[in-house]
């Protein structure tokens, strides 16, 4: 069974915290009992992961593989947005392992010596789960490399001219990796994984499945319009979708008869400032900001944090990578622009130009 020995940070806690234009449905400084109803809706296994089929069907190889084998799982990292799941998959493949999950973060790591009590809590197969791996400072990743490669952690013992350098044999682990900044990492660390993934946003339909699905474990009635409201307003990020759930389900108890169907779903979002593409007040704010205060952009996004009074890692991290998958910005050379679509969107009209949008346009991170 997997099972958590330390967790300084939550999932995702590295992205900032509730601050500038309003507040933030996504951004992920989770309030603890936040923290324990998404735990609680965590997935266990591979058959409840929905989505992302083509990471789970390698995952599935290769955990067989180990587990029948009696291997180490390979490193592996899992890059994407926050709440799209990358600390759920930790969970499902240290469960589908059988082994035991040490969970920690980069920020929280913040000595060599936290390190080293990290590693010998491992025992044989055992996994270490470092969210948000691209903080980990110089010293602590230097540290991590030959843990990684030959299983040794080298210590000094003692100070000064009689330290004495000793390496200590560590289990074989698998190190499972997340970040949000995938381009924040060195290339040594990078080099060090056997494989790594970059999530993809949920469709449509997955991201039903996932609404369906938590509704049934805490015993809300549903329908499929209802699903399907909340569904398309959460940003295609399952984390979101149980928290507008956990919203429109106190929505359905207070104003309707306890079940939610398209009508109450509809009016809950709108009252939480969630619009019909699953903006928000911040994601708002970004889009009025360029296409008002910067005639579209090209805006480098230093000036949009300015005038937004927000962390320029916030928007690189969680606003700007939704933005540009639905196509509401684009990026160029010189900086983003706001899409015809962004504009239309917004309610206003479009100059000429603005690119048309409408599709993804690429990654930022
Ligand atoms: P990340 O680590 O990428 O920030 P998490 O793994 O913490 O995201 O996911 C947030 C929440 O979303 C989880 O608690 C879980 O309930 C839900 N979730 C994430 N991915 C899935 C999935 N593929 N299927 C069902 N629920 C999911």
């Amino acid at each position: 069974m997997a099972r958590k020995k330390h967790e300084d940070a939550g999932p995702g806690d590295a992205a900032g915290g509730e601050s500038g234009a309003g507040s933030r449905e996504i951004v992920p400084a989770e309030r603890e009992g936040e923290r324990a109803w998404q735990a609680a809706l965590r997935p266990q296994t591979f058959a409840d992961y929905i989505g992302q089929k083509e990471l789970i069907d390698n995952l599935r190889v290769s955990v067989r593989a180990a587990r029948e084998n009696g291997w180490a799982l390979d490193h592996f990292l899992f890059a994407g947005p926050p709440g799209l799941g990358k600390t759920t998959l930790a969970h499902v493949i240290a469960n589908e392992l059988g082994v035991n999950l040490v969970v920690s973060s980069g920020p929280a790591i913040d000595h060599k010596g936290m390190l080293a009590g990290l590693l010998t809590q491992l025992g044989e197969r055992d996994a270490l789960f470092i969210d948000e791996i691209h903080r980990l400072s110089p010293i602590v990743e230097e540290n991590l490399y030959p843990a990684m490669e030959d299983f040794r952690f080298d210590l000094f013992i003692g100070d000064g001219p009689h330290a004495k350098a000793m390496a200590m044999q560590l289990p074989r682990f698998t190190l499972l990796g997340a970040t949000t900044r995938m381009g924040l990492l060195s290339a040594p660390l990078l080099d060090r994984f056997g494989f790594h993934w970059q999530l993809r946003y949920y469709d449509l339909p997955d991201m039903t499945a996932i609404v369906q699905r938590s509704a049934r474990l805490i015993g809300v009635g549903i329908d499929g319009a209802g699903a399907t409201e909340i569904a398309r307003r959460a940003r295609s990020t399952p984390r979101i979708a149980n928290r507008l759930l956990r919203r429109v389900r106190d929505f359905a108890t207070v104003e309707g008869n306890g079940t939610i169907d398209a009508k109450i779903a509809s009016s809950a979002l709108d009252r939480l400032a969630v619009d019909h593409a699953g903006l928000d007040t911040l994601d708002r704010a970004y889009l009025t900001i360029v296409c008002e205060r910067f005639d579209g952009g090209p805006v480098g996004v230093e000036a949009i944090a300015a005038s937004l009074s927000e962390e320029r890692g916030t928007l690189e991290e969680v606003v700007e990578p939704f933005l540009l998958q639905i196509g509401f910005i684009a990026r160029t050379p010189r900086g983003r622009v706001a899409t015809a679509a962004a504009y239309a969107h917004l309610g206003l009209p479009a100059p000429a130009k603005a690119p048309s949008g409408g599709g993804p346009q690429g990654r930022l991170f």
